[in-house]
């Protein structure tokens, strides 16, 4: 075994063909004036029909999108947001920019999303929606969710950030809820650099968020900058946008790569006591990032780890922290699956060019790491 690798192996990146750098090169060259909205629609177009939405506005990030979501399905101040323990922080951000206020809920054990009885428990008559997060490209069990939605007449935004590609009873993760949002960070399954997606099958809330995107100007209001209410500006540009056709014109492949090296890990790895992402009958994982939570007889020492793995180039990143463990929250102890397994759980690196052989070499580390250095 190398001792120390020569190029350091991060933990993601986009894939970039010849395709994204021809669409990039011509919005660049000639997506100006009035073309300058181009890329954005085809961008919007074909990422609508790829998930089966009726509905897509690009945005430049999904935490963007979360906002515009949650005021264009009327969340307002004072209302309670149920979300899980478990997510990024931009997932709950937004509830906060509304001064509405966000429930933690805790996750199931086996795939780390939300607890659908947990939602059931947690709802008060202040209760205006469940934000749910497919996390790490893990399915939520949406049947369940909806059923709660529509018995207590609630919101559900699916943040699907890392659920790209993900598939549950047929349907894209994103397309189930009443909206689903998208992140293109460039850690994501599909990249712009930045940028976001905003997808719904509800004509009225598409052109509400639309609307809130660009100002509050309604193009029915007749009036060139004639605003009947203020908005928000949280638009994708062109040059991001045509980078995103690509990505869009690419995402089978995209996906499929990261189910192959989410394969090899699992292969490979499935000597260690530990659980990885699951993939449940009647649903498809796209495996944004391959997830390791070793079990409690592992005594895995986290920060150990990550500085093992520091020393020796591999790039990975710790499983979340509850959200309500954060200090400007309240902690919710009572949650116990999520406060149980986030300091057993780690990250590992993915990006669509990753070979077997990385793969191996990263697995052999881990695998040097337990036996103890
Ligand atoms: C990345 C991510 C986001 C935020 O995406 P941005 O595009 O960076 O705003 C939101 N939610 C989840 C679950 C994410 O992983």
């Amino acid at each position: 075994m190398k001792d120390i690798l020569s190029k350091k192996i991060p933990i993601n990146k986009p894939s970039i063909t010849d395709l994204e750098i021809s669409y990039v090169n011509d919005a660049i060259r000639n997506g100006w004036g009035e073309k300058c909205y181009e890329y954005i629609h085809k961008f919007e177009k074909a990422f609508s029909g790829y998930l089966g939405s009726k509905h897509a506005l690009a945005t430049a990030s999904c935490t963007g999108a979360i906002h515009l979501a949650l005021m264009a399905l009327g969340i307002k101040s004072g209302d309670e947001v149920i979300i899980p323990e478990i997510t990024w922080i931009a997932s709950v951000e937004p509830v906060l920019y509304i001064g509405a206020k966000p429930v933690f809920v805790d996750v199931l054990k086996d795939t780390w999303c939300i607890d659908p009885q947990k939602i059931r428990e947690s709802i008060t008559s202040k209760t205006k929606a469940i934000i749910v997060v497919h996390v790490y490209g893990n399915i939520c069990d949406m049947d369940e969710i909806m059923k709660i939605a529509k018995e207590y007449n609630l919101i559900v935004i699916e943040d699907a950030a890392e659920g790209l590609g993900s598939v549950y009873k047929g349907n894209k993760l994103g397309s189930i809820g009443h909206a689903g949002v998208f992140s293109f960070h460039g850690t994501k399954t599909l990249s712009t650099g930045e940028g976001g997606m905003l997808v719904t099958n509800d004509a009225a809330i598409y052109e509400r968020a639309k609307i809130l995107n660009d100002h509050g100007r309604n193009p029915k209001d007749g009036k060139t900058f004639w605003m009947k209410e203020y908005g928000y500006k949280y638009k994708i540009s062109n040059l991001q946008a045509a980078m995103g056709l690509a990505q869009t014109e690419r995402i089978k492949d995209l996906v499929e790569k990261k189910r192959q090296i989410y394969s090899w890990y699992a292969d490979i790895l499935k000597g260690i006591q530990c659980k990885m992402n699951p993939e449940h009958t009647d649903t498809l994982n796209s495996y944004w990032l391959p997830t390791v939570v070793f079990d409690k007889v592992l005594n895995f020492d986290r920060e150990a780890f990550f500085t093992f793995m520091k020393a020796n180039n591999v790039d990975s990143r710790p499983f979340f922290y509850p959200l309500s463990s954060l200090p400007m929250f309240k902690s919710v102890e009572s949650n116990k699956v999520a406060y149980d397994i986030y300091e057993r759980g780690i990250n590992l690196p993915s990006y669509h060019d990753m070979s077997e052989d990385t793969v191996k070499e990263v697995c052999q580390f881990i695998m040097h790491f337990l036996r103890g250095v």
